[in-house]
């Protein structure tokens, strides 16, 4: 019997082996199936940036927003971005893309301004991939500013502490050199990651951007409500801007501008949309209505 089981369970683990490649290649395959669409999308209107407000709490007023990549499949239709950004991240795409939604983004900045609305800061965000090639990010971003002729103190990087923590010297000589453009630099979904506060005090960042997962039952758990408590008074103490993310509700909102958040964004405010739309929102809901 106990022979039998042994036969039993190599039978099993040796099936469990084939189905477990017979899945990873059908995961391979469909990553590639996407990859090659991505490919063919790349330079045509399937791939668009859309804006999302970014509120500064005691004003109410829509100071920027944040470029967030959308991708209009042929067939498939909006394709969520949790779905194809990795992938982009994991490709040889990532170059040109991340090339070219930073050069629209900044285009788009200096668009709204011929159309008369007043200067908004642009939040971009970068990806771990584009972060090593510490020479060539820095050379990329100052070429696009010159071309675009978008002013560097309305461009906002957002960083994960992923990427912060991956190489701290490189990390912090690179943050060095875009703030000495003048580009300001902030931390996105911060508290998710491993950032030591020993290296926290010595990456040069203008913001942290509390992430949206301590936000939504702030109501609900007293300990979340804490940590953005904690987040808040440890920004403003290392003299950052503390920004939050994922503000769906009015009691959220409130709680957040009571603990002293100073920026806010969330679809209690907009989702992202188009350039024309977020333009419109900045001349009819700035400051946001009650
Ligand atoms: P992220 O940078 O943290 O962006 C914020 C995400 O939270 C966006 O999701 C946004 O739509 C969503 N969000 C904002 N407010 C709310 C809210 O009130 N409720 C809910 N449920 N969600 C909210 P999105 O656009 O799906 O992007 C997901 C992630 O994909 C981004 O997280 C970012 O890491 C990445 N991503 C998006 N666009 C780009 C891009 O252009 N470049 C790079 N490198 N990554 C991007
Ligand atoms: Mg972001
Ligand atoms: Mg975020
Ligand atoms: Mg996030």
């Amino acid at each position: 019997n106990a022979d039998l089981a042994m036969f039993r369970s190599k039978a099993e683990g040796r099936n469990n082996y084939h189905f477990y490649v017979a899945q990873m290649d059908a995961e391979v395959r469909a990553r590639k199936l996407i990859e090659n669409d991505l490919r063919q999308a790349l330079g045509t209107e399937q791939l668009e940036l859309h804006y999302q407000p970014l509120v500064e709490m005691s004003s109410r007023r829509i100071v920027g927003c944040e470029a967030l990549l959308r991708w209009n499949h042929p067939t498939r239709g909006w394709v969520p971005p949790g779905e194809f950004i990795p992938i982009i991240e994991r490709s040889d795409l990532i170059g040109p893309l991340g090339r070219w939604i930073l050069h629209r983004a900044c285009q788009q900045g200096r668009e709204w301004q011929r159309d008369g609305l007043e200067p908004m800061k642009i939040a971009v965000n970068l990806s771990p991939a584009q972060f090593k090639q510490t020479q060539s990010i820095i050379a990329m971003v100052a070429d696009i500013l010159d071309q675009t002729g978008f002013a560097p103190d309305q461009l906002q990087l957002e960083i994960t502490e992923g990427i912060a923590m991956q190489n701290v010297d490189a990390t912090i000589e690179v943050l060095q050199s875009l703030r000495a453009m003048g580009v300001v630099i902030s931390i996105d979904d911060f508290g998710t990651g491993y950032s030591s506060l020993n290296y926290l005090k010595r990456f040069p960042v203008d913001k942290l951007k509390i992430d949206r997962s301590f936000v939504v039952d702030i109501g609900l758990h007293p300990d979340n409500a804490a940590v953005v408590e904690a987040i808040v008074n440890l920004g403003h103490s290392l003299r950052t801007r503390v920004n939050v993310e994922g503000i769906e509700t009015k009691e959220q909102l409130d709680f957040l501008q009571a603990h002293k958040v100073d920026e806010a964004q969330g679809f209690y405010f907009s989702k992202a949309v188009p350039a024309d739309q977020f333009a419109h929102l900045v001349r009819t809901k700035s400051p946001w209505p009650a």
